[in-house]
């Protein structure tokens, strides 16, 4: 039997997201001891812009689009999250995913508000040229209107947008405002060279390794788990390999010994159990469209019945709400990594939780893409490079230890042993001390605060109640 495969508008009014991340939310807000009002004030976007757009194409005729921003809060600024480009798009996802950047953010310390926006598009019906037209013109209400600047509202990478797209809201934002000279720092996720930061494209695929990580360096919520060890042999379902679910199986597997026995895409799904190359599974789906027919797997239609392949860890790295009341209890895993925003259900995580799987929330895991978009916000209002001061002299410092330690030891250093002394740190290195120390915080903070709280019975609640402590104590310092 093949699982129902439902389009993605289905899949939305069958399980409305903002429903359930609302109810994520509550079930935090209920354990806190807030003054009246605040709940609500903390679940509501402050603001949501809709529009309406016409574009003229090089078919010649004028086409209308509609786009959305929303700002879920304020309390910082400028205001961070992503622009997705999906048929799907709609008011109260784009306002459910607002809201989770706040949650994100405040996770991992940093100090944006949160803010998404959308485009309901299906950007393969559009040559490049349409699709740079249909950006520029979106970006320019955006900009005008005061929903895109660098020190208002920011812009990133989402669902069917990448560096290309975010190049161009940056060219279209420095022609209309040209006094601005920090207009480099209005979007992040450009292209390296184009005002990007180096390690921001595999971010938010890199900060899922270092949450699985460490999560193994914690043993009770390991054992928790029901998982012992740490990631090597450890046996790895992805669902995606859009650049998250990519990366994040890249490394894991190349990096950390973990095994890929089955990958989930559009058209179904790839099965081997002594582990999938990623790389070359990636090089056959961008070459044919798909990965039907690579040829050292099995392939299988029924993608979604795929979730249920037994695994240790599963990470559901595509769209909303695939993990449902309706597949919940088949599913097969010890733990599930959220590299999606929203994969699972509130429904579902209640089922999860009851048949003992762990689930590592959204907010928490995916939070590598807006920790180096804050990295890189920050090399474009320094306007310098990081490392760019002090890399020679890390390496001379360095040199000068290899030379005292042979001097005092009358002995040569082995050559791997030196180059990795005297070397100064880039900026590919900087960033990604800087994202693994990030997620490492996150999720001590997180498991924290679930090891704290009796009432707290599972890690997303956990997340949320983090999070939600610390805007209130923000909110509190503001006065509001
Ligand atoms: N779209 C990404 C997210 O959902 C990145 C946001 C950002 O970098 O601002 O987290």
């Amino acid at each position: 039997m093949i699982t129902e495969h439902l389009d993605e508008h289905t899949r939305f009014e069958r399980y409305p997201f903002r429903d359930s991340v609302n109810a994520m939310v509550d079930k935090a807000l209920d354990l806190m001891d807030l003054p009246a009002g605040l709940p609500e004030h903390i679940k509501f976007n402050d603001t949501v812009l809709q529009v309406h757009f016409p574009v003229k194409l090089s078919d010649g005729k004028y086409h209308t689009f509609k786009g959305f921003r929303a700002v879920h809060s304020d309390h910082y600024a400028p205001v961070k999250g992503g622009i997705r480009y999906s048929e799907a798009v709609n008011r109260d996802e784009v306002e459910a995913l607002s809201s989770l950047m706040t949650y994100k953010c405040a996770l991992v310390n940093v100090p944006f508000g949160g803010s998404k926006g959308g485009l309901r598009i299906r950007p393969k019906d559009y040559s490049v040229e349409d699709l740079e037209r249909i950006t520029r013109a979106f970006a320019k209400i955006l900009i005008e209107r005061g929903y895109i600047s660098p020190s208002e509202n920011v812009p990133a990478p989402d669902m069917g947008t990448g560096p290309r797209e975010m190049a161009w809201i940056a060219d279209t934002y420095r022609n209309l405002r040209p006094n601005d000279i920090n207009y480099f720092a209005c979007v992040t996720g450009k292209p390296v060279g184009a005002g990007g930061i180096h390690g921001r494209h595999e971010a938010t695929g890199r900060g899922i390794q270092y949450i699985i990580r460490e999560f193994f360096r914690h043993a009770e919520d390991v054992k928790l788990a029901r998982l012992s060890g740490d990631l090597d042999g450890k046996r790895v379902v992805v669902q995606g390999l859009g650049n998250v679910g990519y990366h994040a199986a890249k490394f894991v597997s190349e990096e950390d010994g973990a095994k890929v026995v089955c990958i989930i895409e559009r058209h179904g799904a790839l099965l081997n159990d002594n582990g999938l190359d990623i790389e070359a599974v990636k090089e056959w789906m961008v070459e044919t469209g798909s990965i039907k027919g690579y040829p050292n797997a099995t392939f299988t239609e029924d993608g979604l019945g795929a979730l249920e392949t037994p695994c240790d860890i599963l990470i559901p790295a595509a769209l909303e709400s695939q993990i449902t009341k309706e597949n919940a209890h088949r599913i097969a895993t010890k733990l599930i990594v959220e590299g999606a925003n929203g994969p699972v259900t509130a429904e579902a995580d209640d089922i999860l939780e009851e048949r003992g799987i762990i689930v590592l929330p959204d907010a928490l895991c995916n939070a590598g893409g807006v920790t180096v978009s804050y990295f890189e916000w920050i090399k474009n209002i320094q306007h310098i490079r990081f490392g760019r001061m002090q890399r020679r002299l890390d390496e001379y410092r360095g040199s000068k230890i290899v030379e005292a330690l042979e001097t005092m030891t009358g002995k040569t250093m082995p050559a791997n042993l030196k180059s990795e002394l005297v070397q100064g740190a880039d900026e590919l290195s900087l960033v990604r001390s800087g994202l693994d120390d990030t997620m490492r915080g996150a999720y001590q903070d997180v498991s924290e605060a679930f090891h704290r709280k009796d009432k707290i019975t599972n890690f997303r609640t956990a997340a949320m109640y983090s999070a939600i402590e610390k805007l209130v104590f923000t909110y509190q310092n503001m006065g509001v």
